[in-house]
């Protein structure tokens, strides 16, 4: 018989509610978040989700084997809480998931971090189908690394091991990070750093970035490929600190194989060979080259992770 769950992955407006099998995802409800009150509030909002998510797929709630709940925060995976949050769903780590779960679905919760998550997916039926020692990078809004060494993923003795890649440092004296650290990868190089980064280049006000709004990667690569030289300059450096943090999460985790996913990666075309060829020429790996490849499931990823977390990965 086909083995099925339920899976939510929270995003920052929104939670994706899905059936999935092992492989696929069955169906998927979008639910928006913007109006409720914290996690809290949208909870019978994504208990609805995952019954129409359900519904859709012809399953029955009952026979899902549980639901995998993603969530952007560093969370206790074994006791299924919440342990910090970063402005968004405060309320988060006061909840009892686990309870939400049994009384609303009648199933069983397991809860982990979404990029954790996301790459269960991506080894269960993606890019790192049959690795077992990989490290993801998500290049987007903010930077995200996760590490699986020996077919388990990482979680070290406070929760917190493999997922803060976007936190490693890129610039010793570089800018200041909303995580209170100075020259992070996401600081130097994320969605939500580039305007700042950008407005303080000099020659910004001459160059055709200065009249793009939103300031995000698709108009830096744009106006760099149209010959910007603004533009070039601080795409160059991006990819500079992209690949820096890829070599400190192969220095840190000795993967085999290391995927590249998250929006940025529209323009893989750009970002995925720069990254590779610095990563051979930089990272100290004698035994080999680290393999380099592009995430393949995209936002699906952490929700076909749902039956490998469910199993105990
Ligand atoms: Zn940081």
């Amino acid at each position: 018989m086909t083995r099925r769950a339920l899976a939510v992955d929270l995003g920052g407006s929104h939670a994706s509610c899905a059936a999935v099998d092992g492989e696929r995802v069955l169906a998927c409800e979008e639910v928006g978040l913007d109006g409720a009150r914290g996690l809290g509030g949208a909870l019978p909002a994504i208990a609805d989700g995952l019954r129409r998510a359900a519904s859709g797929a012809g399953v029955a709630v009952a026979e899902c084997e549980g639901v995998a709940f993603g969530f952007c925060g560093l969370v206790d995976a074994a006791a299924g809480r919440v342990l910090s949050t970063n402005a968004k769903y405060d309320d988060a780590p006061s909840l009892d998931l686990v309870g939400w779960c049994r009384e609303a679905l009648g199933l069983r919760l397991r809860l982990e971090n979404d990029a954790r998550l996301a790459l269960l997916g991506e080894r269960q039926a993606g890019a790192a189908r049959g690795a077992s020692d990989v490290v993801m990078m998500t290049l987007g809004t903010g930077v995200g690394g996760v590490a699986m060494i020996g077919g388990r993923l990482l979680r070290g003795a406070h929760h917190q091991a493999g997922v803060l890649g976007g936190h490693l440092v890129a610039e010793a004296f570089g800018r200041p990070c909303t995580c209170g650290g100075i020259g992070c990868v996401e600081a130097e190089a994320s969605t939500w750093a580039l305007p700042g980064i950008a407005r303080g280049w000099p020659g910004f006000a001459g160059s055709a970035l200065a009249s793009r709004e939103p300031l995000d990667f698709e108009s830096l690569f744009g106006c760099a490929e149209a010959g910007d030289a603004v533009a070039v300059a601080i795409r160059e450096r991006c990819l500079g600190v992209w690949a820096a943090g890829a070599v400190a999460m192969v220095h840190a985790w000795d993967p085999e194989l290391l995927v590249v996913g998250g929006g940025v990666m529209r323009r893989a075309a750009d970002v995925l060979p720069a990254i590779a060829s610095r990563v051979a020429r930089h990272a100290w790996t004698p035994w080999g080259k680290v393999r380099v490849a592009e995430a393949a499931l995209g936002a699906r990823a952490a929700l076909v992770g749902a039956l490998p977390l469910l199993d105990g990965a």
